[in-house]
């Protein structure tokens, strides 16, 4: 499932070019939705490689946040008035949307949250809270995000739960044999991601969740890097929960989505309280509303919710397949240009990746390369990518990374290669 195999650029055949070309004229039309790429940067044209952190919003979602608020504003789920139940009604179409993008049997499986992290917090602090107790383990990778990790060692303060971490390789993999290992009838928990931020790894997660249910355990998926790369099937990978970003997929900041099943939402008590999560509520006892309004106290983000539903259809509507398969060329063109370059280091070379190059240059700091990229126009990112233990596992302080979406082209990379070199002359 949306697993990427990086092949070789040195065998490219005249019918892989001529496919290339139709896919290039396929997709560059995209590009021109993004109205940030006519902006220029220190009087340069923007070179955006810096994805990962946050995509750019295409016209039709930046569009969609301003018309619900210049024509549509009003409170959900509890107006009688024509707007409130339109913006309702919205709200909810949104939620329809994700449940269908990500595979979910049913519209309820759907919470909306702040994001990926606020997702894990969630499970973390309904789930582990009620269940874990001490001696019982959690475990997560060498992979994870500190979104992945931070949420888990808060649980076993609390519980007095022990986490455990399956390491990874110098490729960047999850080593198999010790995941194996440290699944056991401890585990209580398992947390994964599903892309690597950092590296941009993939992880087998559907074998690594079948292996953790042989023991009966709930898997959460961080899918905050998936998402917006690859086709993502919750059921057919099998995970209990998967989390992901509305920024990370061309959405709105401040909103995102897990997925639980169904069954897990209705056992989970709620995360906070407050109004929208109710049925009733007297001093003496209140009655939960269903799933998913339990665990949505308060009014949400309601334009960031609509937002992201918007980009949603515009990800199908471009197909996950193709965007899938025009990124695998990318990343490829670009790990074939970095190493070619003597001074490079490339950090992260598992079999499969998707959208993410990092690496060190020999005697620069990666700030210093971010800074004579900037100058150039090009933005990317260079430091510990909130995965410091990848760092540590490296023994690198941080890292640049270059991490692409479907609207980058060959020609971003050209310049990205450009602007390494003159680094390499000025510091090297
Ligand atoms: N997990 C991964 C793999 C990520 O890349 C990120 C964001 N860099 C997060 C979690 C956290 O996402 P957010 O800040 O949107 O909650």
């Amino acid at each position: 499932m949306g697993t990427i195999t990086m092949l070789s650029f040195e065998t490219e055949s005249p019918n892989k070019n001529a496919a290339w070309q139709g896919m290039l004229l396929d997709m560059n039309k995209f590009r021109a939705d993004f109205p940030i790429f006519a902006e220029s940067v220190n009087g340069k044209p923007l070179v955006y490689l810096d994805s990962a952190a946050t995509t750019q919003k295409p016209r039709c979602v930046i569009d969609r946040v301003a018309n619900f608020y210049a024509a549509e504003n009003a409170n959900i789920h509890r107006g009688v008035h024509r707007l409130s139940m339109e913006a309702t009604e919205a709200y909810e179409k949104s939620r329809r949307r994700i449940a269908s993008f990500l595979g979910a049997s049913d519209a309820r499986e759907i919470v909306f949250v702040r994001g990926t992290t606020e997702g894990i917090n969630l499970i973390a602090q309904t789930l582990g809270r009620s269940t874990l107790g001490p001696g019982d383990e959690i475990l997560i990778t060498g992979l994870e995000h500190h979104s992945n990790i931070v949420p888990w060692q808060i649980l076993c303060e609390q519980t007095g739960a022990v986490l455990r971490v399956a390491s990874i390789d110098d490729r960047g993999e999850v080593i198999r044999e010790e995941y194996t290992r440290l699944l056991s009838e401890k585990t209580k928990l398992v947390a994964l991601s599903h892309v690597s931020n950092a590296l941009g790894t993939i992880n087998p997660v559907r074998e690594m969740i079948a292996q953790a249910h042989e023991y009966n355990v709930p898997v959460l998926v961080d899918g905050a890097q998936a998402v917006p790369h690859m086709a993502v099937d919750v059921r057919e990978m099998d995970c209990d929960f998967y989390v992901f970003s509305g920024h990370k997929m061309f959405g709105p900041t401040g909103i995102g989505a897990l997925y639980g099943k169904a069954s897990w939402l209705k056992e989970l008590p709620p995360y906070q309280g407050g109004g929208d999560m109710i049925a009733s509520v007297t001093f003496d006892k209140t009655i939960y509303a269903e799933v998913p309004a339990k665990f949505e106290a308060g009014t949400p983000n309601i334009s960031g919710a609509i937002g992201l539903g918007e980009a949603i259809r515009y990800l199908q509507d471009a197909g996950m397949d193709r965007i899938a398969a025009y990124e695998r060329e990318l990343l490829e063109y670009a790990t074939s240009c970095l190493m070619e370059m003597n001074q490079i280091r490339l950090i992260g070379t598992a079999q499969h990746k998707a959208s993410v190059v990092s690496f060190v240059v020999d005697g620069v700091h990666a700030h210093d390369i971010g800074s004579i990229l900037d100058m150039q126009g090009i933005a990317i990112r260079a430091g510990h990518h909130c995965a410091q233990p990848i760092m540590d596992r490296f023994g690198v302080p941080a890292t640049v990374r270059a991490s692409l979406a479907f609207y980058n082209t060959k020609g971003e990379i050209d310049a990205l290669v450009t602007g390494l070199k003159k680094a390499i002359e000025m510091f090297g």
